[in-house]
């Protein structure tokens, strides 16, 4: 039914509740249409989008070029399967191969898929390329890591909620403690053949790890003949104000998986990239997917990946990340120390809040009243991630409406004015 038609919120939320699967629990905002950094709910509120679908929407909501590649697309042909080739995979696959350093591309279409592919690939190069006995792979994760929802990916989690109930899960995993290298070394075995890592966690609640970690791990893995295989879902695309987070640190991976964004907010597009004796080890018939690589997907793909470039997408995420980290840090020294900490880099911020004092979700909520969405990330951290086309008026907007949820919040629990001592922002 269409909402000009059905403009009570609580139908549609009704709805959802009564007939989807419990496994969201979204915030009491019906989107009704986009555009650019801009959402309406169907009563016609108007909200400042700071979450961009956990980035997916990089580009801004139905940006006109990416539009305008899937309609010329979808004049021609959408799907074929990889049973042939087609006009926009080869451009597409050519264009992120430039962007990224790396040889070879293998498209996939959810992030999970992307990362599964990657593990595939680890273990049978494991197996293939080092002589670890096929079944004893081993690949180390970092502990609280987020790759997804598969059965595999949720088995090396270390987030119990997401592993309850869920067995027999898959082995072949070791962890290690995010940023530490120290841990990574006690972790290896003679049958690791990967280390798989976000280069920042983002579902763990934006954690940036110490300054020097990834050069150090790029080290101690051409040392030890093991795999990089960053996972770039989130992060990468000028998300952490370079094109790839890895850039940071000026090292290479020797796999890296991409997602969200890499769609143009339009389709879900993922791509796993890789050194080329590493992704020789896909042959015919080893791996593939249906819609992975279509000829749409991959229109709007490389469309999305020209909009980033041409439009300097990416130096506008370091300049604006910038303005709006230390805008929030501005917030949380009136805080009175409801929040703890603004952490990021980029357009990509989490704002831990003082658990004692209130919930992330309690704030996302008064936020989305006050006309702005985010999404809590655990039960502590706001995340913002707004398209990389937002501007510094909407950030002042968006900023304005966090301080006064703040403060108003501050004054409900009677927080003393001093509390400005635990609101020393961290680097
Ligand atoms: N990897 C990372 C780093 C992610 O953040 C996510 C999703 O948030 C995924 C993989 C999974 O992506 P998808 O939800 O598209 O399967």
């Amino acid at each position: 039914m269409d909402a000009s038609t059905h403009t009570n919120s609580q139908t549609f939320i009704g709805k959802e509740a009564r007939f989807g699967a419990r496994n969201y629990a979204p915030v009491a905002v019906v989107v009704d249409h986009a555009k650019d950094c801009l959402v309406w709910d169907v009563e016609g509120r108007e909200y400042i989008d700071m979450m961009s679908a956990y980035s997916a929407v990089s580009h801004g909501h139905l940006h006109p070029r990416l539009v305008a590649a899937a309609e010329r697309q979808l004049r021609k042909v959408a799907v074929t399967s990889r049973a042939y080739y087609g006009t926009t995979l080869g451009p597409f696959l050519e264009k992120l191969c430039q962007l990224t350093g790396m040889p070879r591309a293998l498209p996939m279409n959810t992030g999970a898929e992307a990362a599964e592919t990657a593990i595939k690939c680890a273990r049978r190069w494991g197996w293939k390329a080092k002589g670890i006995e096929d079944g004893r792979q081993e690949i180390l994760v970092a502990r609280g890591n987020f790759h997804g929802r598969t059965s595999t990916i949720i088995s090396f989690s270390s987030e119990a909620d997401y592993r309850a109930g869920f067995g027999p899960l898959a082995t072949g995993f070791g962890h290690f403690d995010f940023g530490d290298m120290e841990s990574v070394k006690a972790a290896a075995g003679p049958n690791t053949c990967a280390v798989f890592v976000e280069p920042i966690q983002g579902e763990a609640g934006v954690i940036v790890p110490p300054a020097g970690f990834f050069k150090e791990l790029r080290e101690w893995c051409t040392a030890n003949n093991v795999l990089l295989i960053i996972d770039e879902v989130q992060a990468g695309l000028g998300r952490t104000g370079k094109w790839f987070a890895f850039e940071h640190e000026g090292i290479r991976p020797d796999g890296l998986v991409l997602g969200k964004a890499l769609g143009g907010g339009l389709l879900p597009v993922s791509a796993f990239l890789a050194r080329e004796d590493v992704m020789e080890v896909f042959s015919p018939g080893s791996h593939g997917s249906t819609f992975g690589g279509n000829a749409l997907a991959a229109a709007v793909a490389l469309e999305g990946l020209k909009v980033l470039e041409e439009e300097g997408l990416v130096a506008r995420s370091a300049q604006m990340g910038e303005y709006l980290i230390a805008q929030l840090r501005d917030v949380q020294r009136a805080s009175r120390g409801l929040i703890r900490d603004v952490r990021g880099r980029g357009l990509w911020v989490g704002v831990d809040v003082e658990p004692s004092l209130a919930t992330a979700r309690e704030l996302v909520e008064r936020l989305a009243n006050a006309g702005v969405l985010s999404k809590e990330t655990h039960e502590t951290v706001i995340r913002f991630a707004p398209p990389l086309t937002i501007t510094r008026e909407l950030i002042d907007k968006a900023v304005a409406a966090l301080r006064k949820v703040v403060v108003q919040k501050a004054a409900e629990l009677g927080l003393p004015e001093h509390r400005t001592d635990t609101a020393q922002a961290s680097a």
